[in-house]
């Protein structure tokens, strides 16, 4: 697939990509804060830190979803045995959390080949980290709940603490109040059109849910009412979607429907229809936040590939 340049595109990059860069200590160092930040929040609650895995048969279909620009995805041979990278963890957390411990979260890197045309979104990377978390018998409540004293905490400090990494930055970053507004993705569909998420982000001073999202097969769906009980958070200023999680399916008839009607291979997800054949399979919810997204904002960056000392940008592959 071609994808020329233009001019401006590459002036664009050049300015987002090492070439020239005084500030990304600054900003490290304050990636570094947010994360001691967010994981000791949750570590105080209970919630037990869990290594990524990387190589899997099975993983986050990513389908369908309506942000979906998916150019390749990754599949490797090892020990005669096909696997894939990690799109998202969501296939392993639902197990982990039905076997034990029931509250986890993982620094998971993922691997999105998010199609070329993406390279200057601002918001998107091939290569990128979230800080995911899954708590058995969570309803979406208690996730919002979660993530607004994670976001807010983070801002705080950073404001608190950081004064001079904002100043180098030019940063003016303001504390969100709570709770965040929760929107439902029809209403603003109906005031925005298509362009909803990145109408309502520049409007909206703080960052809102957005709930009732058509997407992957594991976020619980109302059968009788149609209604999704997912979410997705958007970002004030532009910066746009952060984070997307929800409450999830754990009937196995369920599960086995959606899979089908999605179009996605049974075999794939074998272990989670296994527990929920068995009832074993506990409800949950949670969320992932992107990392850089999150640290991109709160330094008001114009790429999200400016966090990344490494940078992964669609289309762009550098020699590090
Ligand atoms: N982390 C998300 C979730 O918990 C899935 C994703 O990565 O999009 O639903
Ligand atoms: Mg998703």
């Amino acid at each position: 697939m071609e994808y020329r340049l233009q001019d401006k595109q590459i002036s664009y990059l050049a300015s987002v990509m090492r070439i020239n860069d005084s500030k990304l200590p600054a900003i490290l160092r304050i990636q570094s804060k947010v994360l001691k930040t967010m994981t000791d929040i949750l570590l105080e609650k209970d919630f037990q830190w869990v290594l990524p895995v990387m190589l899997a048969k099975s993983t986050d279909p990513l389908w369908p979803d309506p942000g979906y620009s998916i150019e390749e995805r990754i599949e490797v041979e090892v020990y005669g045995t096909k696997v894939k990278t990690m799109q998202s963890m969501i296939v392993h957390k639902r197990v982990l959390v039905s076997l034990g411990p029931e509250k986890i979260f993982i620094l998971s890197p993922n691997i999105r080949i998010e199609s070329r045309k993406r390279m200057t979104t601002g918001k998107h990377l091939y290569e990128f980290t979230q800080l995911d978390l899954e708590s058995a018998y969570a309803k979406m409540r208690d996730i919002f709940q979660l993530f607004e004293e994670l976001v807010t905490k983070s801002i705080e400090v950073v404001k608190k603490e950081m004064r001079r990494e904002l100043e180098i930055l030019s940063r003016d970053l303001r504390v969100p109040n709570t709770p965040f507004r929760v929107y439902k993705r029809s209403e603003l569909e109906k005031e925005y059109g298509d362009n909803w998420e990145e109408e309502i982000s520049k409007t909206s001073e703080d960052p809102v849910w957005v709930t009732d999202i058509p997407r992957e097969f594991y976020d619980y769906q109302d059968f009788e009412t149609g209604e999704w009980r997912n979410y997705d958070l958007i970002l004030p200023e532009g910066y746009g979607e952060v984070l997307s999680g929800a409450e999830r399916e754990y009937e196995y008839e369920k599960l086995l429907k959606k899979i089908t009607r999605d179009g996605l291979r049974k075999e794939d997800y074998r272990i989670i229809l296994d527990l929920a054949e068995k009832k074993l399979l506990k409800p949950s919810a949670g969320a992932g936040i992107g990392v850089e997204r999150f640290i991109r904002y709160i330094c008001g960056l114009k790429h999200v590939g400016e966090v990344q000392p490494f940078p992964r940008i669609p289309g762009i592959v550098p020699d590090l």
